[in-house]
C-alpha cells in the first residue's frame, strides 16, 4: 500500500470532495486523501500533494512531500504563496484546456473583428448603419504569450485566416507567423496588432506590463483581449486610454479582484465586455487524467514532469 496522497484547496468541502471522486477514480492504485481528513501521522507520511490554490499553513504541514501538483494552470498565487522554501511545483498542462482557451480567443476575436461592440451601439442607438467587411488577412492579431495556451490560439487563429504575431520572453518560433521577444520586440507587436489577447502568466515582469506608456504604443483604435490574470493591465490606464477613443474595445475576462466588484468602472463602460473568468475552465476529467498519468509516472520512474522555474516565476 503506497503511502497517502494529500489534497489540499481552499475549495469548499462539497466541490472538493466532487474532485476528489474524480482524482480518486483516475488513480485508483494510490491513497488519496482531503487535507482536512488527515491525521497528524498521515499528514507526514504523505509523499505528494494535489493541490488548487491551498493554504500555505497545511501544505507545510506536510513535511515530508517531495512534490506539488496544481490542479490550475496558473500559479502565480501559490508560487507566491509558498515562497522559495517550497518543493517543487508541477503545473496542469492540458491539451483540452489549450482548446477550449483556443476556442474563447477565436470566438472573442470574431467578435471584435466583425464589429459586434459596433453593431450593438447601432441596435441601442435604432441606427442602420452597416460597416465595411473587413478580411480576417488584413486583421492583425498580436498574441502576449506563446506558451500552451497562446501557441493553441495562434492555430486556431491561423486556420481562421487571421495574421498572427506573437511575443514571448525567450525567442521563439511559430510556424506562419512572426515572433517577437524583449522590449522592442513588446513594441513592435503593440504597434501592429490590431486585436492584441493577453495570454501571459502573472509574474513579477508582467505584473503592471499594460500601463498608459504602453497602451499608448498600441496602434490607434485597436482592441484587447485579457484573458490571462486581471494584474497585467492596469484598470485605470485601460479606462483612459479606452475614454480617450484611443482603443476602441476591451474583453476582459480576469480582474484584479475576482468576482468583479459592483463598483468596478468596467461593469458599465461602453466599450468593455465583462466575463466572469469563463474563457478556459479546467474540464476535471481531463485535468485528473492528466494529474494521475503525472503521478503514475513518477511512481514508476522517479521523475518529475516540468515543474516551474521559481524564478521566472511560471
Ligand atoms: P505557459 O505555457 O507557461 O506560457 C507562458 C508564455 O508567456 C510563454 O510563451 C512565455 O515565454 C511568455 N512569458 C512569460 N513571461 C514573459 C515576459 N516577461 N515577457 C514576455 N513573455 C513572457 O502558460 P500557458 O499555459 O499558456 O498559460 C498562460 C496563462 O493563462 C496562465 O499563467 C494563466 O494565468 C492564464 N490562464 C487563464 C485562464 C482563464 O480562464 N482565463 C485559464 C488558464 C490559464 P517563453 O515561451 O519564453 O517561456
Amino acid at each position: 500500500m503506497p503511502k497517502p496522497l494529500a489534497l489540499v484547496t481552499r475549495m469548499d468541502a462539497a466541490t472538493e470532495a466532487i474532485w476528489k471522486d474524480a482524482l480518486s477514480e483516475a488513480l485508483p492504485e494510490e491513497t488519496l486523501m482531503a487535507f482536512r481528513e488527515m491525521t497528524p501521522q498521515q499528514r507526514d507520511a504523505a509523499e505528494m500533494a494535489i493541490v488548487a490554490n491551498p493554504d500555505p499553513a497545511q501544505v507545510a504541514q506536510l513535511p515530508n512531500i517531495a512534490w506539488i501538483h496544481s490542479l490550475w494552470a496558473g500559479v502565480e498565487r501559490l508560487v507566491a504563496e509558498l515562497g522559495a522554501d517550497a518543493p517543487p511545483i508541477v503545473r496542469l498542462v492540458d491539451p483540452e484546456l489549450a482548446r477550449v482557451m483556443a476556442e474563447a480567443v477565436l470566438a472573442w476575436t470574431y467578435y471584435l473583428h466583425r464589429d459586434m461592440p459596433a453593431y450593438r451601439k447601432s441596435q441601442q442607438a435604432g441606427q442602420w448603419a452597416p460597416r465595411d467587411y473587413r478580411h480576417p488577412r488584413d486583421i492583425t492579431v498580436g498574441l502576449l504569450g506563446l506558451g500552451e495556451l497562446g501557441r493553441a490560439a495562434a492555430g486556431r487563429l491561423q486556420a481562421a485566416g487571421f495574421d498572427v504575431i506573437g511575443w514571448s520572453r525567450r525567442e521563439a518560433t511559430l510556424e506562419g507567423a512572426k515572433t517577437f521577444c524583449g522590449e522592442d520586440g513588446l513594441v513592435q507587436v503593440l504597434a501592429a496588432s490590431d486585436i492584441l489577447v493577453c495570454l501571459l502568466p502573472l509574474t513579477g515582469e508582467t505584473r503592471g506590463l499594460l500601463d498608459a506608456r504602453r497602451l499608448a504604443q498600441m496602434k490607434h483604435g485597436a482592441a484587447i483581449v485579457n484573458f490571462a490574470r486581471g494584474p497585467i493591465i492596469v484598470d485605470a490606464d485601460l479606462i483612459a486610454a479606452l475614454d480617450a477613443g484611443r482603443l476602441s474595445h476591451a474583453v476582459l475576462d480576469v480582474f484584479e479582484q475576482e468576482p468583479l466588484p459592483a463598483v468596478s468602472p468596467f461593469w458599465a463602460h461602453p466599450a468593455v465586455t465583462v466575463l466572469p473568468h469563463i474563457s478556459g475552465p479546467t474540464d476535471r476529467f481531463t485535468a485528473a487524467g492528466i494529474v494521475a498519468a503525472n503521478i503514475r509516472r513518477w511512481r514508476q520512474t522517479g521523475e518529475l514532469p516540468k515543474t516551474i522555474d521559481r524564478s521566472a516565476g511560471y
